[in-house]
């Protein structure tokens, strides 16, 4: 690998356009020269072979967390031109707005250490969870076209939560031009009993405490301190979003052979940004984003309940405001400045997290001031971050950070590596509890399947592309 990459600083590396004849642009990858020996030929190869496609912009990038993916490295952000530039069903993933949400609480660690188990296992039942888990809630046909085209808001108006949810989210918690006649029968079959889970293995449920703050402005602007106890939610758009996927891949293998691009992996099938197929999918794929947004709002609206009868106080008292709600798989039509110029560009962002400056429009005014807040989850055994975007990510990686630590080992890897019962009594021992569906999700998820999170994070923060705000440590855990 180092054969092949040239050093731009510390924590970016380069992949030069000499090291495919087809690659239009060049690669960077965002690592420290550490997390460079956990980075593997393949994932440096699919950051090559994205800079192939037509219309993009710049660099193929890839964050900290890279590893391989469907076609595109998951972590990898690429921005295509609106005209000239190509959509990508695989630069978004099968987990369309697969997202983290932290809600904040008035409470404190002592407050809860001792009733963890308890607590975890409250959560556990009141959120459904594993693979084909189903919810309360049946959506109607008219429900669910209402939840593809208003996400967050269409869960806030049905009662699961406040209107002040809305302004702390990514978009209010949509995308606009999402169409439902685009969506096929069986994704709809799929996403009507399923609104309100959280579905399997990597998705979570986490009770955490901030244990570190590194800039005591941003912090207090996002409404952290030291010892307060948090709530994270990690999940996306459950099968409907997979079944989109699943389906516009085809039409859009399709149309890459019908409009004559090239494609030096069939993954990264994609169709130009203006032809009907592309504008398909991202009318749908807005659908299952929107999908996404409401299925966290709705998981925040019964954690809320959850604690008000648990603790007995309501939730003023509580003070679970929503801290903010980021996508780490999406692709969204942006305006960024490409060589002095203002560009409209379809950013790619697949397991990738938005990370917008100071003063940007998409932030509620309470953040205007510190840029928004960044959610980079760790693993449950080791530390999650909240950062802030900067006006130097817009320039560096179209407003991008990482989206987690980044797995170092597959899941089949880590079953037959590690086993559940022993890891959940090491974490056990460490003060951490842990529930999940199956023993074998734990070993899956086990956390040195995972990178440093704590690496990982230093590099965004060092490139300033975000700056850390506070840390926070898991607690209790309840897992897909
Ligand atoms: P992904 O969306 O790629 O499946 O996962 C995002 C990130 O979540 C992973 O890279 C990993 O760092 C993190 N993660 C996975 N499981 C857990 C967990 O149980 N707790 C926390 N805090 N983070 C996790
Ligand atoms: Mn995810
Ligand atoms: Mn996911």
């Amino acid at each position: 690998i180092l054969d092949i990459l040239t050093k731009i600083n510390d924590n970016t590396w380069e992949v030069p356009k000499s090291y495919k004849p087809f690659m239009r642009v060049p690669g960077r990858i965002f690592v420290s020269e550490t997390l460079l020996h956990d980075l593997d030929k393949g994932t440096l190869d699919q950051v090559a072979n994205v800079a192939s496609l037509p219309g993009i912009q710049k660099y193929s990038m890839a964050m900290p967390d890279a590893h391989l993916g469907y076609g595109f490295p998951i972590g990898g952000v690429a921005a295509f031109d609106k005209e000239e530039g190509v959509i990508s069903p695989g630069g978004v993933g099968f987990d369309i707005n697969c997202g983290v949400r932290l809600i904040r609480t008035n409470l404190h660690k002592e407050d809860v250490r001792s009733h963890m188990k308890e607590l975890v296992d409250e959560l556990f039942r009141a959120i459904p969870s594993g693979v084909g888990s189903k919810s309360r809630i049946r959506a109607s046909d008219s429900e669910l076209d209402d939840i593809f085209l208003h996400g967050s808001k269409w869960a806030v108006e049905n009662g699961y939560g406040e209107k002040t949810d809305l302004d702390h989210c990514e978009g209010r918690g949509c995308i606009e031009g999402a169409d439902p006649s685009k969506v096929s029968e069986k994704a709809r079959s799929r996403g009507k009993p399923q609104i309100g889970t959280l579905g399997s293995g990597n998705h979570f449920l986490e009770v955490q405490y901030v244990d570190k703050i590194y800039d005591q402005e941003a912090a207090d602007a996002f409404g952290l301190e030291e010892g307060q106890v948090v709530f994270m939610i990690h999940c996306g758009s459950r099968g409907a979003g997979h079944q989109i996927c699943t389906d516009y891949i085809k039409t859009i293998s399709r149309a890459s052979k019908k409009y004559g691009i090239q494609l030096p992996d069939k993954q990264l099938a994609c169709a130009p940004a203006q032809s009907p197929e592309a504008q398909d999918y991202f009318k749908a794929m807005a659908c299952a984003a929107n999908y996404a947004w409401a299925n966290r709002q709705v998981i925040t609206h019964w954690t809320r309940a959850v604690f008000e009868r648990f603790f007995g106080r309501d939730m003023d008292d509580l003070g679970m405001d929503l801290v903010y709600d980021v996508a780490h798989n999406v692709a969204k039509l942006e305006e960024h400045i490409i060589d002095g110029m203002k560009k409209e560009v379809y950013v790619h962002r697949k397991g990738a997290t938005r990370a917008f400056p100071p003063g940007h429009h998409d932030l509620p005014d309470v953040y205007k001031a510190v840029g928004q807040p960044v959610l980079i989850p760790g693993s449950m055994g080791t530390p999650s971050y909240v950062l802030h975007g900067t006006e130097a990510g817009m320039g560096v990686a179209f407003g991008s950070a990482c989206h987690g630590a980044g797995r170092v080992m597959s899941r089949a890897h880590a079953k037959h590596e590690f086993f559940g019962e022993t890891v959940k009594e090491n974490l056990e021992a460490r003060g951490i509890t842990v529930k999940a569906t199956h023993p074998s999700v734990i070993a899956e998820e086990a956390p040195d399947a995972y990178k440093s999170s704590s690496e990982v994070v230093d590099v965004v923060h060092n490139l300033e592309i975000a700056k850390k705000v506070v840390r926070v440590l898991p607690m209790g855990v309840a897992k897909g």
